[in-house]
């Protein structure tokens, strides 16, 4: 709402109670954010009810408790991340299903719970098994349900019968996980279970429509945590129902549309048409689930539980989920790379993530031990945070005193980054030290490092 709209629904008696001088300059803060509902006494509760359903996220948030905290799914604000930021990360899920054997089911779930990888500093994982009932007898379901359970993943668990979901669940009691009714009919006893039991619903749709008739339904009976699951055979059809619900909730406010989104990979067995058309592998699969990622789904569940595919959908996944203003940042300290002595070489270079870790191992590579020297230059890397006067001599030199670095050495070397060779006379006057210059890349250090004398 804009502050005159917000102005329209207060007393208008200008009393002063909320610390502001007039109903407008509240009205006006509110509108930014910068003041809070609660500091006007005497807004009625029809204005109030009208203006804290404004300000709720267009896109409803559900959350589910993990061992390693809270995930949440849902609640962004912007179609696109360089508007502000994405908020909550993209859940990824191996999917299971009664189709196949037991014993695939349990070595897909092994796989799946060893998917777990570290990268730029962050731990990463796929965090979660989605478990089918396609057959009639649920058996099989039920036994692949109760190793997802031990597993320690989160659960996804899909049954046309909530009936035969409740007592899998009662087997694990202090489990939370997603209650799913594949599709749309009959989803009412999932709902019942759902809420009595405090667990987010997830429901299959085949349409806009469908979504919009499933969230009415829910909404009637006061339950917030509904989650759509998209499940197309073209990956085409999953996409554009993924930018239309996220479209029409931030752009046209269609609340009912604005929940989080479980979108399937296709279950096509062949990709693609005519002589083009080739086995559905591995890849494809990846590459699916990558524009599902990008757009706009809360979680993806995928087939495959490749580790080589999944370290490529969580590491696109990390990429996205960053605020694109404020750029990933290691401490800025001097850092110990192998085992140091005063003689081991000293070496700079700026606190951008992804220069860090490009380095880091580079140094390890070359089997020198190295004291590096990492400058706060606000996650810039080397040419960015140089011409932004971050990385200037004046600054090392200040970062080569108060971190140690002086005194750490016994020589008087310190080599720079080659793509800042302009810098290495003034930081030679500034320091003491002779500034060497360095490769511009750090795939060139173990070379440049074996051949390095202090
Ligand atoms: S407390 Fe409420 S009525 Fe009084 S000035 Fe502030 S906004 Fe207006």
């Amino acid at each position: 709402m804009t502050g005159l709209e917000i102005y329209k629904l207060l007393p208008k008696t200008n009393c002063k109670k909320c610390g502001l001088p007039t109903c407008l300059a509240f009205a006006m803060a509110l509108a930014a954010k910068k003041a809070s509902l609660e500091k006007c006494p005497d807004v009625s509760d029809e204005s109030r009810r009208a203006l804290e359903a404004s300000a709720e996220p267009p896109i409803k948030t559900v959350e589910i408790k993990d061992d390693a905290g809270v995930i949440k799914l849902g609640g962004e604000t912007v179609l696109f991340r360089h508007e502000k930021t994405f908020w909550n990360a993209c859940g990824l899920a191996v999917c299971v299903s009664d189709a196949s054997s037991v014993a695939d089911g349990e070595a897909a779930i092994a796989a799946a719970s060893a998917l777990k990888f570290e990268r730029v500093g962050e731990q990463v994982r796929t965090e979660f098994i989605f478990v089918e009932q396609t057959k009639t007898d649920p058996g099989d379901f039920k036994i692949l349900a109760s190793a997802a359970f031990k597993s320690g993943m989160l659960v996804i668990l899909s049954s046309p019968s909530a009936d035969v979901i409740a007592p899998v669940a009662s087997a694990h009691p202090d489990r939370k996980f997603i209650v799913a009714s594949p599709s749309a009919d009959g989803f009412k006893r999932h709902l019942d279970f759902a809420a009595a039991s405090g667990l987010p619903l997830a429901v299959g749709c085949r349409s806009l429509d469908e979504c919009a008739a499933v969230s009415e339904a829910v909404s009637l009976a006061k339950f917030g945590n509904l989650i759509f699951v998209l499940k197309f055979q073209s990956p085409a059809e999953t996409l554009d129902v993924l930018v239309q619900l996220r479209r029409l909730s931030l752009k046209k406010n269609n609340r009912a549309l604005g929940r989080p989104v479980i979108a399937m990979t296709s279950a096509a067995a062949v990709v693609g048409e005519g002589e083009g058309a080739r086995a559905y592998d591995v890849i494809s699969e990846a590459a699916e689930a990558a524009q599902y990622i990008e757009k706009y789904a809360s979680i993806v569940a995928v087939k495959t539980s490749d580790a080589g595919a999944h370290l490529a959908l969580v590491s696109l996944r990390q990429n996205i989920y960053t605020d694109p203003q404020k750029p990933v940042s290691v401490e800025a300290k001097l850092y110990k790379i192998g085992a140091v002595t005063p003689d081991s070489p000293l070496l700079v270079t700026t606190n951008f993530s992804l220069t860090y870790y490009s380095v880091v191992p580079e140094i390890e590579s070359s089997r020198v031990p190295c004291h590096l020297l990492v400058v706060d230059t606000e996650g810039m890397s080397v040419l960015t945070a140089w011409s932004a006067e971050k990385f200037s001599p004046e600054i090392i030199a200040e970062a080569m005193k108060k971190s140690g670095a002086l005194e750490a050495v016994s020589h008087k070397k310190v080599v720079v980054p080659g793509y800042v060779a302009v810098i290495s006379g003034k930081l030679s006057d500034l320091t003491g030290f002779t500034a060497v210059v360095g490769p511009k890349e750090a795939g060139g250090l173990p070379r440049f490092l074996k051949e390095f004398r202090n």
